[in-house]
């Protein structure tokens, strides 16, 4: 299978570290909202790698994390080491604990998830559950001389880790490096790429929900850290995919690089790097407070399927933008109930099986070689979902679409047998 890695900038072919296993990581949801359709392409794009490695024939160990401490609001604002956690905000506008939040939000998530038809990774591990982890990562980290105390917590520092001779922020492109874009830089940082591994809980004020003990005073992870110490503890100090929306390509990312690296001193860390571009709705930005930001609920209370959306989201390659109208998503809606009607139909007017003639035979091979390496060719769903189109209108016998249609839909999950 081919995908396009981030890190080399190049469609190439994926090689597993061991030969028929494949390791893949993807980075869940922050749980303090309802996950939004835009989160949901993401999942979407990693659960279709998912199925289209184990369509393949690959053994694969499917990691995603969900994020239930650090994540901070200043992370939309180009630092993500400043601002309130996200749970402790939503904890206070909700009236509940943050931990009630994380695992509300959390049901609800996964409850989604299967209306989309995403499979849920083998392991599914929370930040909260995986502290002393953490805690680990961090002391490895120090001991390798790559952190330093201010005021506000125990750092990271990219300059020393740079002389190692160690690489940062390869991952990211160019012009999207705007460190402190918007917020005044922590004047006590080193250098302001460096960011918090782990932040200390307030002298004063407001007592945190979520908080621990540590060798450096009570208080929390960071929120990049999380994903280099579950990633590496479930899947090993380097494995085969990174999975993630491309937002994180520029920060996130770099920084979990760094960390597990750092810590590790393997590199690399991880092989492949696939990011999914983002969802946009009619034609702008989706965002809580544009009104825009569609969940699976609204797509229900709407009178959607959520498998019209799992089709809608197939119909756009997963490095193109993909701009979602309520128009589109009923023409979506239309073609899977088509899609359903027609295997309804081809199983209720089967023949017997006859032997095929080998101009059959051809002709069918041809679309399951058509069908592979529309996903062996950095997912190209559309290509895949024309295959699919291809294959119903053709002169082959029932019988055998039937089975290339149950056969495909392991990929696709769209349930064409509902
Ligand atoms: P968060 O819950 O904010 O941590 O985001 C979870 C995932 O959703 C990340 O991989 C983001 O990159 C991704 N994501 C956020 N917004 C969008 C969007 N509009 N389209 C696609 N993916 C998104
Ligand atoms: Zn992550």
């Amino acid at each position: 299978m081919k995908l396009f890695n981030s890190l080399t900038r190049t469609v190439e072919e994926v090689v597993p570290r061991e030969q028929g296993k494949v390791g893949m990581y993807t980075c869940g949801p922050t749980v303090y909202s309802t996950a939004t359709i835009g989160n949901f392409r993401t999942y979407t794009l990693s659960d279709i790698l998912s199925r289209s490695l184990r369509y393949l024939g690959y053994d694969v160990t499917h990691v995603m994390n969900l994020t239930d401490v650090g994540h901070l609001t200043g992370d939309n604002e180009g630092d993500s080491s400043q601002g309130e956690d996200r749970l402790e905000k939503a904890a206070k506008k909700e009236g509940r604990s943050a931990w009630d939040v994380s695992e509300g939000y959390a049901q609800e998530f996964f409850v989604h998830m299967t209306k989309l038809g995403i499979m849920r990774p083998e392991v599914v591990c929370k930040a909260t559950d995986h502290i002393p982890e953490q805690i680990a990562m961090v002391s490895d980290l120090e001991k390798n001389d790559l952190t330093y105390k201010i005021g506000d917590g125990i750092y990271f520092d990219v300059l020393a880790y740079e002389k190692t001779g160690k690489k940062y922020g390869e991952l990211s492109t160019l012009d999207q490096i705007k460190f402190g874009a918007r917020l005044e830089p922590n004047p006590e940082k080193k250098d302001p790429r460096d960011f918090a591994l782990w932040k200390f809980s307030p002298k004063s004020g407001a007592k945190r929900d979520m908080e621990w003990g540590s060798p450096w005073g009570v208080g929390f992870p960071g929120w990049h850290i999380e994903c280099s110490a579950m990633s590496t503890k479930y899947l090993g100090d380097q494995f085969d995919i990174h999975v993630g929306g491309e937002d994180l390509r520029s920060t996130h990312h770099p920084n979990e690089i760094a960390q597990a690296e750092g810590a590790t001193g393997v590199h690399p860390f991880v092989k492949t790097w696939v990011h999914g571009a983002f969802l946009l709705v009619d034609g702008g930005r989706m965002g809580k407070s544009l009104g825009n930001a569609y969940t699976v609920n609204e797509i229900e209370s709407r009178g959607y399927e959520p498998l019209a959306l799992r089709y809608f989201y197939l119909t756009g390659h997963y490095r193109k933008q993909l701009n979602f109208t309520w128009e589109a998503l009923g023409a979506a809606a239309t073609a899977l109930a088509k899609l359903r009607k027609t295997y309804q139909n081809l199983k209720s007017d089967q023949t017997e099986r006859t032997t095929l003639s080998s101009e059959k035979m051809e002709q069918i091979e041809k679309y399951q070689a058509e069908f592979r390496a529309a996903i062996e060719n950095d997912l190209a769903m559309p290509k895949a979902l024309a295959t699919v189109w291809g294959m119903v209108k053709s002169n082959i016998p029932n019988f055998d679409k039937v089975e290339l249609l149950l056969e495909w839909d392991r990929v696709l999950g769209l349930g064409v047998d509902k």
